[in-house]
């Protein structure tokens, strides 16, 4: 495939740009900077209709997670703020570490009141007054620069115990991670918080019902979070009016790999691979695509000829693959596919926690019968990788397991990685 023509790329302050809106035009450390361009006056409205009619509004939106499950976010808040137990907690899970995610990162480094702001207005709406912020230990600039936001808000009125003076109290700690991709795991995230070993329960309970502390709770992504500013203040059509039926609002891609001009862009809902990969420039000159990674390490490759995929979750579903977090990791025809599976393979076996059989073995078998293929592609181990990889999905407490064969089931059935006919198949020099 040729690389796609150039396109204009959104620039800070671009009209069409709505979670980045602020990047690169505010100062992330000064808060009347961040008011005098429209900080607060989401909160504010937020006070005025009270906490039904914000879930409303954000059920209204048609808003989903923005972390890579998809879930509907308004649904989550409104179970959690019928919850008779008490206290409610909040937590954002900001431990952003899925391989080619770094979203959230632009955001909290260049926005950092405005998740402040967003998380004031979910503890609200779902009766938390204490919010945690469970961070990615190795984003410092994000850490210092939220540490000072909360501390600033804090201490102008704006979280503590009488928010804006309307009565209600509200406060954010901010936790850092220590290196463990689990810990991103929403209920992972609890244990670490409470002090225990970072691994997941096995869900239901659903957090909205027993989370951190046994307690009610909603866990929300960065970008989830941040998608309420605007919702608040446009509207719950003029929010729902963008993008498609399924996946309202604009989505953040993390484009990354061969790729001319790698970052993260914003776009509505509904705009194919083939118009993220032209505003990013295409693969590099003299290059031609080999084939997209969609979705992260949990997700799926995608072929040349199926750029026409419409990037919203219900057309990569349908493609078969996934919009996962928004990961697009763009390969061209010198990457050598054989190497980047062993390393999705190795990742996977040294982030499982080891709790549970599937995924503790699954990985190390998967990663092993990988080797033998880049050394032979007739070891006759393409059977046992299916085998494997089928009961890691099935059998796997959470995620981590039951995704991590994804991407490479795809390499192998979508692009013939191992296939006699593929140029991949070439032994890869980094094998073991
Ligand atoms: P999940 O489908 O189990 O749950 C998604 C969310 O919905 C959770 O908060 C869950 O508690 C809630 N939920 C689901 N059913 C519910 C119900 N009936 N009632 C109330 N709440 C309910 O998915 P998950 O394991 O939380 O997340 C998996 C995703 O995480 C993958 O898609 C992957 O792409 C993504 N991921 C992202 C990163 C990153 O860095 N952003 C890292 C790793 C994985
Ligand atoms: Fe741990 Fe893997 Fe089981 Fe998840 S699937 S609980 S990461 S061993």
């Amino acid at each position: 495939a040729e690389p796609p023509a150039e396109a204009a790329v959104p620039q800070a302050g671009d009209p069409g740009l709505v979670l980045l809106r602020r990047i690169g035009v505010v100062d992330p450390g000064d808060l009347d900077d961040y008011r005098a361009n429209g900080g607060y006056a989401a909160l504010r409205r937020a006070f005025e209709i009270g906490p039904a009619a914000i879930i409303r509004e954000v059920l209204d939106s048609g808003l989903v997670g923005r972390g890579g499950a998809a879930f509907p976010t308004g649904r989550k808040w409104e179970a959690t703020a019928r919850q008779p137990d008490h206290p409610h907690y909040l937590v954002c899970n900001a431990d952003e570490s899925e391989p080619g995610t770094f979203k959230d990162r632009v955001i909290m480094e260049g926005d950092p009141f405005a998740l402040v702001e967003a998380m004031t207005i979910a503890g609200y709406a779902t009766g938390c007054h204490k919010g945690y912020l469970y961070i990615r230990g190795e984003y410092p600039r994000a850490i210092r620069r939220l540490t000072h936001a909360i501390e600033t808000a804090r201490s102008r009125g704006l979280l503590g115990a009488d928010v804006m003076g309307q009565g209600y109290a509200f406060d954010i700690e901010l936790r850092r991670g220590a290196g463990a991709y689990i810990c991103g795991e929403e209920t992972a995230i609890f244990n670490s918080i409470e002090g225990q070993r970072g691994e997941p329960r096995s869900k239901p309970p659903f957090p909205v019902e027993k989370g951190l502390f046994g307690k009610p709770t909603v866990v929300n992504n960065v970008e989830t979070l941040v998608n309420v500013l605007p919702i608040l203040l446009g509207g719950a059509p003029a929010y729902a009016a963008i993008g498609t039926g399924s996946s309202t609002g604009t989505k953040l891609f993390c484009l990354s790999g061969n790729v001319r001009r790698p970052g993260i862009y914003e776009l509505p809902f509904g705009a194919t691979l083939r118009d993220l990969l032209t505003l990013a420039g295409g693969v590099p000159e003299g290059r031609t695509l080999r084939a997209v990674l969609l979705g992260g390490a949990a997700g799926a490759f995608v072929r040349p000829d199926e750029l026409d995929i419409p990037l919203t979750f219900e057309g990569t579903r349908a493609a078969g693959t996934t919009l996962g977090s928004g990961v697009v990791l763009v390969l061209d025809d010198g990457a050598d596919l054989v190497k980047i599976l062993l390393r999705i393979a190795e990742f996977f076996r040294d982030e499982s926690c080891g709790q549970c059989v599937p995924c503790r073995v699954g990985t190390v078998r998967q990663e092993e019968a990988l080797i033998r293929l880049s050394k032979r592609p007739d070891s006759g181990d393409l059977a046992l990788l299916r085998e494997v990889g089928r009961a890691m999905r099935d059998a796997s407490i959470c995620g981590l397991g039951q995704t991590a064969w994804n991407a490479v089931e795809s390499a192998i059935d979508r692009l013939g990685v191992f296939s006699p006919a593929s140029p991949s198949t070439f032994p890869s020099t980094e094998a073991k």
